[in-house]
């Protein structure tokens, strides 16, 4: 599976020279041979071969459709990023579990402000992942936004993950077509945040009684509104 960033309106494709590297080095793709290529919209396109290069690889498409593999309900998971390798993980998971949108939060006590590079390199892990998958919408990963700009535009089913909120019950899932969940960061939410989240009409809410890392929490999360059957 490859991604392909603007399919042209002629049945022509030309793969970016990431993807193209991929099929000719990696793959070692030849003219002639058929791969799937996806849009991150939604389409998936049989593509054959008809040129390969190290940096282009060129093919045409011989049949495409429209093919969704999301989840039931459209999710937000606003979270204090973790640093590193454990970023990237967790971009991984998520995409995999069908999260829709991924927003870092800044939060008072986070400790990895998202830069414009680091968005870039997880809109690259969203493409990788969504090969791997073979989800066709990719996940959206939001510029850095404040708690209050994620309030701002929550659905009605928010929630702000605590260890010591109320214990969080699937039926509060159930009916809602779109969650956001709000995951802080190791150092945890300030009292003030979680009664800025409270005001706002966040539920405040705990998946258990033992200390979660930032991404076990956000998978947790993320498994329970995904795996729920939608409204
Ligand atoms: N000492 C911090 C505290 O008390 O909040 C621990 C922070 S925890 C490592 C990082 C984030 O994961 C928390 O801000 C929260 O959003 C989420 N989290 C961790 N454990 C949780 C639990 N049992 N229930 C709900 N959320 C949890």
């Amino acid at each position: 599976r490859f991604f392909i960033e603007h399919p042209s309106a002629t049945e022509e494709v030309t793969f970016d020279e990431a993807e193209s590297q991929h099929l000719a080095k990696v793959m070692r793709a030849n003219v002639g041979d058929m791969v799937v290529g996806f849009d991150g919209k939604g389409t998936e396109f049989q593509i054959e071969l008809t040129s390969v290069g190290k940096k282009k690889v060129v093919g045409t498409v011989r049949s495409q459709e429209e093919v969704s593999r999301e989840a039931s309900r459209r999710l937000t998971l606003a979270v204090a990023l973790p640093k590193g390798d454990r970023q990237r993980w967790l971009v991984e998971k998520c995409v995999e579990l069908g999260v829709a949108r991924l927003v870092p939060l800044l939060t008072k006590r986070g400790v990895a402000q998202p830069v414009e590079k680091a968005i870039d390199r997880l809109r690259r892990a969203v493409i990788e992942a969504s090969k791997q998958c073979e989800r066709n919408h990719l996940m959206q990963v939001g510029q850095g936004q404040s708690l209050e700009e994620v309030l701002a535009s929550r659905p009605a089913a928010s929630f702000l993950l605590h260890p010591s909120g109320e214990a969080i019950h699937h039926d509060a899932i159930v009916p809602a077509s779109e969650v956001l969940a709000i995951i802080g960061p190791e150092g945890g939410f300030t009292d003030e945040e979680v009664a800025e989240a409270a005001q706002h009409g966040c539920q405040v809410v705990s998946l258990g009684p033992r200390i979660l890392r930032v991404e076990t929490a956000a998978l947790a999360m993320a498994t329970l509104a995904t795996a729920v059957p939608g409204p």
